[in-house]
C-alpha cells in the first residue's frame, strides 16, 4: 500500500519530529487534531500570511486539541525578518521577457507598466549597477543596468512569470534592511503575548541578529523566553554559521529561499555542513521547504521526495517541515502520514553519535559535566541493552544533550515545565511526560517510569532502563546516573 488512510495514527515512539505549516487548508480544529494525530509535533504560523485575529483562533485550537490528547504540541511563530516582496502589479501578475527593461522605484505610476515597487524602501540606494535581482523564487532573474536617484533600472537576463507579493532575493547585496523589521516587531509583541514557544526569524545574517532578536524579546517581558529558531537561508549566515550556533537555540535550514541565495547545486552539500555543526553543538535543527512539495497535488509523493526526507533524517536533522504541502496543499493530511511513515523507515539507519566534542559553546547546550554524563549514559544502555532512557530533565537542555547522541534506545524526558515539554517538541527521538513526580524522592521516578512504560508496552519484567538528570535535580554541582532494573 502506497498512500495510507486518512485515519493513520503515528506511533508514539517516532522518534524524528515534524513541524507542519498553518494555512487555509488545515485551519479547522478537526484537520488539525487528526494531524496531530497523524505525527505533528509543532505547529508554524507563518506572519507573512494570516491576521493576527486569525492566527489566535488556531493558537487557541492547538492548545485545546494538546490538552484533550494530553500531548505537548509546541506552536512556532515565524517572523518575516528583512524579506523583501514586490507590492501588486497592475492585474496580479506579468510575464517578463529576454532583454526587457523594467525599473524599481520608490512610488509606481499606474499608467507605466514597466515600473515596480516592493516592500523595502532603500531598495533602490543599496543596489549597485550589475547586481543580480531574482524574483519569483529565483525562475526570474533581473540584472541592474542603470543607477539613479529614484529608480534601478534592470534588463531581464531570464523571462518567467512574476505575481505580486512573490519574493525578492538579491544574492550578495549588501542590504541596510534591519534585521527585526516594523512588521516584525508588532508579530513579534503578538507571539509574546501569545505565549507561543519557538519564535524563527527569517533572513538571519550574523549572531547578532538573533542577539537582538533576544533583547526585543527581553524588553516585552515574557514570563518564559520561548526559544529562537535562526533560519539559515543568506550565503552570509552559512559564513557567519559559528557564531550564530552560539546565540540561538534551534536551526532550520531554510532551503526555499537559501536555494535562490545560493547556487541551488551547493544547497544539499551545506545542509549537511550545518546539520552536522548543529548536533555537535547540541542545537536542534530543522531541515525545510519542498520536502513532499509534489504532494501540494498528488497523492503520493515523488521517490526524490521520499529519498529527501529520508537522507535529511540519516543527516541528523532532529526535525523535518512541511510548508505548501499542509498551507494550501490539497492533502495535508496525507503530506503529514507519509512524512512520518517516511521518518520512521529511516530511524534505525541514524548513526549514534559516539564521539560527539564534550566542549561546545552554544548558548542552550548542557554543561561539560551533563553532557560527559550523558555520554556515559549512553554507552552504559548500550551495554546493557536497555529499553529505555530516562531524563529529568528542567530547562530542556540535559535532554537535548541526550537527544542529540541519536541513541536507537527511546528516550523519555521527565519535566515539570509543560512549557519544556512543548520546546522538548523539536528533539529528537524524545517523548516528553509532564508530572510532578521529578520534585519527589529518587525512588519514586522509577515507580512513575515502570508505570508509563508497561502501559506503552515497552517496558516488561527484567528490562532495563538508564536515568540520568542534571544538578537541578539533586543539588548544585552532582549529575546523576542511575541504572534499575524493572522488577516483578
Ligand atoms: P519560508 O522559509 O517558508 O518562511 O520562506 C523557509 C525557506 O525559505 O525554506
Ligand atoms: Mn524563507
Amino acid at each position: 500500500m502506497n498512500s495510507p488512510r486518512d485515519d493513520y495514527q503515528e506511533s508514539p515512539l517516532a522518534k524524528t519530529k515534524i513541524v507542519a505549516t498553518l494555512g487555509p487548508a488545515c485551519n479547522s480544529p478537526d484537520m488539525l487534531r487528526q494531524m496531530v494525530v497523524a505525527g505533528v509535533d509543532i505547529f508554524r504560523l507563518n506572519f507573512a500570511h494570516g491576521s493576527h485575529e486569525v492566527l489566535a483562533e488556531s493558537v487557541t485550537a492547538i492548545r485545546q486539541i494538546a490538552a484533550e490528547l494530553g500531548r505537548p504540541v509546541g506552536i512556532l511563530g515565524d517572523l518575516g525578518g528583512p524579506k523583501i516582496r514586490l507590492e501588486d502589479l497592475p492585474g496580479g501578475s506579468l510575464r517578463v521577457d529576454w532583454g526587457e527593461r523594467y525599473s524599481f522605484v520608490h512610488e509606481t505610476d499606474p499608467e507605466d507598466p514597466t515600473q515596480f515597487s516592493t516592500t523595502y524602501d532603500g531598495l533602490i540606494d543599496d543596489l549597485k549597477v550589475n547586481d543580480p535581482v531574482l524574483l519569483a523564487d529565483g525562475t526570474v532573474a533581473l540584472r541592474v543596468v542603470e543607477k539613479h536617484a529614484d529608480r534601478a533600472v534592470c534588463v531581464v537576463e531570464q523571462p518567467g512569470l512574476l505575481r505580486s507579493g512573490q519574493g525578492v532575493n538579491l544574492p550578495g547585496v549588501d542590504l541596510r534592511v534591519p534585521s527585526v523589521t516594523e512588521k516584525d516587531r508588532a508579530d513579534l509583541a503578538w507571539a509574546v503575548a501569545q505565549g507561543l514557544d519557538f519564535i524563527g526569524l527569517s533572513f538571519v545574517r550574523r549572531g547578532d541578529d538573533i542577539h537582538e532578536l533576544r533583547r526585543l524579546i527581553g524588553e516585552l517581558g515574557p514570563e518564559h523566553l520561548p526559544f529562537i529558531v535562526a533560519k539559515i537561508e543568506k550565503p552570509e549566515a552559512v559564513v557567519a554559521l559559528e557564531g550564530i550556533l552560539t546565540e540561538a537555540d534551534v536551526v532550520m535550514v531554510a532551503r526555499g529561499d537559501l536555494g535562490v541565495e545560493i547556487d541551488i547545486v551547493r544547497v544539499p552539500a551545506i545542509q549537511k555542513q550545518i546539520i552536522r555543526e548543529c548536533n555537535r553543538q547540541r542545537v536542534p535543527v530543522i531541515t525545510a521547504t519542498q520536502m513532499l512539495d509534489s504532494m501540494q497535488h498528488n497523492r503520493i509523493p515523488t521517490r526524490a521526495e521520499a529519498s529527501d526526507v529520508a537522507n535529511a533524517v540519516l543527516d541528523g536533522s532532529d526535525a523535518v517541515m512541511l510548508s505548501g504541502e499542509t498551507a494550501i496543499g490539497d492533502y495535508p493530511l496525507l503530506s503529514v502520514a507519509m512524512m512520518s511513515r517516511i521518518v520512521q523507515e529511516a530511524e534505525p539507519f541514524v548513526v549514534p553519535h559516539k564521539e560527539l566534542p564534550i566542549g561546545v559553546s552554544s548558548r542552550n547546550a548542557a554543561t561539560q559535566m551533563t553532557r560527559a554524563v550523558t555520554l556515559g549514559a549512553m554507552h552504559a544502555a548500550e551495554q546493557l541493552a536497555a529499553n529505555l532512557i530516562v531524563v529529568l530533565t528542567r530547562s530542556s537542555k540535559t535532554a537535548i544533550a541526550v537527544s542529540e547522541l541519536r541513541s536507537p534506545i527511546p528516550i523519555l524526558a521527565l519535566t515539570d515545565s509543560p512549557r519544556t515539554a512543548r520546546r522538548l517538541c523539536v528533539a529528537w527521538g524524545v517523548t516528553a511526560l509532564v508530572t510532578d513526580v521529578c520534585q519527589k524522592p529518587p525512588e519514586c521516578w522509577m515507580d512513575s517510569v515502570v508505570e508509563w512504560g508497561r502501559q506503552q508496552g515497552i517496558l516488561e519484567t527484567g528490562h532495563r532502563v538508564v536515568l540520568v538528570g542534571s544538578t537541578d535535580w539533586t543539588q548544585p554541582g552532582k549529575d546523576l546516573m542511575l541504572v534499575h532494573t524493572v522488577a516483578e
